[in-house]
């Protein structure tokens, strides 16, 4: 019979040194792993001593025996506690002291070892077993029970936490700690009946304990966890769900799906076929999956659907189910449409912006090798102006009724977008180009966002270049189109211009001329031309000062020819310069030779007010001469006061505080002359030679000069006249009252030599 037990204790053994091999490499895998270790190893201790106890031959060996048993069994009971604790998902030093359970495992176990020297807790006493003797039990004394209670009140906080965790864990949790605390159950109760026979069977209960713990930390996952949380995670999809057993029967649909599916408003096809009928409908389709993207229509509203579909098979390819990921994209597709849109398109007219419209451009003339067209850029004449009197709303408004008017009136086959500002690109067939269209559009344009009577002269600048070059970039077509408006900017007559080979010599000339001026200012060629201002009887009073470029290879160049030129890059200014300067030294010149009266009046370009102080760079010119600003006179254009009339208007005013004599240049050529009469003051006004000119009806043109003399006499302003060529001219405008004139009748003018010879 011992025998046997101790074959049965031997057994134990070896299952439990089983798991704590097998346990060995996995501690980290678990963070129970460390107190499960420890848990089985010290009960492989109560074993072994509980072997040791079957074979011992006398009361002192049993006794040390015993002490060691019991010494183990409530380390034991204390790992199971920690592990107890810990198992539940709390921490140990969470609920124990641990300094004093360990103080007092301590002293039980000195206490217990001692015992084997004052027997003071149990004795030994021999015992049979089922009628074979050579049993040693345990003779408990009263002391014992301290030691006893102890153990029992360990198993008890072992019991609590657990039965606490198995009532508050997922069900499926549950019997994982009740099977622990129910195997602890039957190895304390076998104990309490054991712990003082000849064989203590409760170390069995050790055993099944010990594979039990093993299997629920280390082998037990819930099985049910998988398809739940599988199940959960399909439920919350943001895509909707549908699975088909191989009936064709719908076996489930995640929330997202019962939206798509909804009976109420269905998603139909074109034919009222629902989506899920169509999903039934691929049972009998070939392939076993497919990815694709249809059009489907709730309460008659279309929505993009994604649909993915995959069968099912088992391993001998029989169909077990069909399954589809549903998803709604119109609101992406829509925003990235919009996205792209934005990309390509302009924000204010809603056409093609620049780079997308080059794309496009190139696409189509490749598409269309046998095509013959037209790059045409158009460009509002005065757009700037526009913003500056009606204000940008207005520009803004002007653009986009000029986009529609493009829109409207181009046909599908022409390709157009904005450039930038109010510069419209158009890629057209050539076959379908109608000039008079496009030069016409700006005005209704402008016209179409007014509501005042206000009259503005919009027109617009055509450029085109007739695609001979297929090869280069759209942009550089596009540039050749707009080189030509260059050529017309500032032109009252030409609305459309051609891009060609004249127009690039142009252009070269004008490049010439501008690497040219520095050299022509500094070696004299830029001169100052005089032509002299007369009274109406004669007198010569002073002169207009009127550039000339006598150049070395090219001859003489004339203001017009040039100055436009310098006006687009800001190089005017030199110019300009130069001239005050040459008509500073003459006034000094004639100041020494006593000849005071006579004054010069310079031209100041419109573009000089960007560039330059004016106010300080006269100051500093009358200065350096030492001559007095009476005699110098500034002609300025309406043009440049319409650019900022507010500041303008007070740099006019420190001008003329400063003693200098204005002139309002070119008066009646402009926009708003008489309106602009109303807040400036200047000290004479130069009326605009254009009235003078031969139209079909002189006794208007006479009538109009007639009232802007009278005028400007009743704003105490003197007038003079400019391009005055006949007698006649002469006559009835010193009978309108004119004071001055200014004309090849009397001069043309001409170098300042001539002058001096002529006149002094
Ligand atoms: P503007 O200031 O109105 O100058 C008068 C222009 O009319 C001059 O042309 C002059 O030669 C021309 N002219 C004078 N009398 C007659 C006439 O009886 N019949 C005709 N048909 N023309 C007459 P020019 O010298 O060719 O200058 C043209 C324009 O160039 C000037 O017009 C002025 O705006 C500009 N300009 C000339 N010199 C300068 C300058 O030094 N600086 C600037 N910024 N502009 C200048
Ligand atoms: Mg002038
Ligand atoms: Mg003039």
């Amino acid at each position: 019979m011992k025998l046997l037990l101790a074959a049965i204790l031997f057994a134990t053994l070896l299952i439990i040194g089983y798991y704590i091999v097998k346990i060995h490499g996995r501690i980290k895998e678990n963070k129970l792993g460390r107190s499960v270790s420890w848990l089985l190893k010290i009960g492989f201790i109560v074993v072994l001593f509980n072997l040791i106890n079957l074979f011992t031959f006398g009361k002192v060996q049993s006794l040390i025996a015993y002490s060691v048993y019991f010494i183990s069994v409530i380390w034991l009971l204390y790992f199971l506690l920690k592990f107890s604790i810990e198992f539940i998902g709390s921490r140990f030093d969470k609920h124990v002291n641990r300094g004093l359970m360990i103080a007092i495992l301590l002293l039980d176990s000195v206490s217990l070892a001692l015992n084997t020297v004052f027997r003071h807790l149990f004795d030994i006493k021999e015992a049979t077993w089922l009628g074979e003797s050579g049993f040693y039990n345990i003779e408990t004394k009263p002391a014992f029970y301290i030691h006893y209670g102890f153990a029992l009140m360990l198993v008890v906080f072992c019991f609590i936490s657990l039965f606490y965790r198995a009532f508050k864990a997922a069900a499926f949790y549950r019997k994982k700690y009740l099977s622990i605390a129910l195997i602890l159950v039957v190895v304390v109760v076998l104990n309490i009946f054991t712990f003082d026979k000849a064989v203590d069977f409760s170390v069995f209960g050790y055993v099944v304990e010990a594979i039990c713990i093993y299997y629920c930390v280390f082998v037990f996952t819930p099985q049910q966890l998988l398809p739940k949380t599988l199940l959960q995670v399909a439920q919350e999809m943001t895509t909707g769900l549908i699975v088909f057993d191989a009936e064709g029967m719908l076996l489930y649909k995640n929330k997202k799906a019962q939206q798509l599916l909804d009976e109420d408003a269905p998603f139909v096809n074109l034919y009222g076929v629902t989506l899920e009928s169509l999903c039934r409908a691929n049972f009998y389709e070939q392939g076993d999956s497919f990815n694709k993207q249809e059009t489907l229509y709730k309460n008659d509203i279309p929505r993009i659907l994604d649909i993915q579909m995959q069968k099912i098979h088992d391993d001998s390819k029989q169909l077990e189910g069909i399954y589809y990921i549903i998803k709604d994209s119109t609101e992406k597709l829509e925003q990235l449409n919009k996205e792209k849109f934005l990309a390509s398109h302009d924000s204010l007219t809603g056409l093609y912006n620049r780079q997308y419209f080059y794309e496009k451009t190139e696409q189509y003339i490749n598409f269309h090798p046998n095509k013959d067209f037209l790059m045409i850029c158009t460009d509002i004449r005065e757009f700037k102006m526009i913003n500056d009197f009606f204000g940008t709303k207005t520009g803004d408004q002007v653009l986009i009724n000029f986009s529609k008017m493009l829109s409207g009136q181009l046909s599908d086959a022409s390709i157009y977008g904005r450039i930038e500002n109010d510069i419209f690109g158009i890629l057209m067939a050539k076959d379908k180009y109608d000039e008079e269209k496009f030069s016409a559009m700006a005005q209704q344009a402008f016209e179409s966002c007014i509501d005042t009577g206000i009259s503005f002269p919009t027109i617009n600048y055509i450029g085109v270049y007739e695609i001979t070059d297929r090869s280069i970039p759209a942009s550089v077509m596009c540039d050749r189109a707009r080189m030509a408006i260059t050529s017309i900017k500032g032109s009252f007559q030409k609305r459309v211009a051609y891009y060609d080979d004249t127009l690039r010599d142009n252009i070269m000339h004008e490049q010439e001329l501008i690497t040219d001026l520095d050299h022509a200012i500094a070696t004299g060629e830029i001169k100052m031309y005089l032509q002299p201002q007369m009274s109406s009887d004669g007198q010569m009073l002073g002169a207009e000062a009127l550039v000339r470029w006598e150049h070395g290879e090219k001859g003489m160049i004339m203001p017009g020819d040039f100055i436009p030129v310098f006006e687009k890059n800001g190089l005017i200014s030199e110019v300009d310069k130069h001239i005050w300067e040459l008509a500073c030294k003459q006034l000094r010149k004639w100041k020494a030779e006593g000849k005071e009266e006579l004054y010069i009046s310079v031209n100041i370009s419109p573009r000089d007010f960007y560039f330059l102080n004016i106010f300080q760079v006269f100051t500093e010119l009358i200065r350096k001469y030492d001559i007095s600003p009476q005699n110098l006179k500034l002609e300025i254009t309406e043009t440049a006061i319409a650019m900022d009339v507010k500041r303008q208007l007070e740099l006019i005013e420190r001008l003329r505080n400063y003693g200098f004599v204005v002139e309002m240049d070119d008066f009646g050529s402009g926009y708003s002359s008489l309106n602009m009469l109303k807040d400036i003051q200047v000290d004479i006004l130069k009326i605009d030679m254009a009235f003078l000119r031969k139209s079909k009806d002189e006794e208007r043109s006479k009538k109009i000069l007639h009232m802007i003399i009278n005028l400007s006499k009743q704003l105490g302003m003197p007038v003079i006249s400019e391009g005055v060529e006949t007698k006649e001219q002469v006559q009835y405008l010193s009978d309108f009252g004119c004071d001055m004139f200014q004309g090849y009748y009397f001069a043309k003018p001409m170098d300042v030599a001539s002058f001096e010879k002529l006149y002094l």
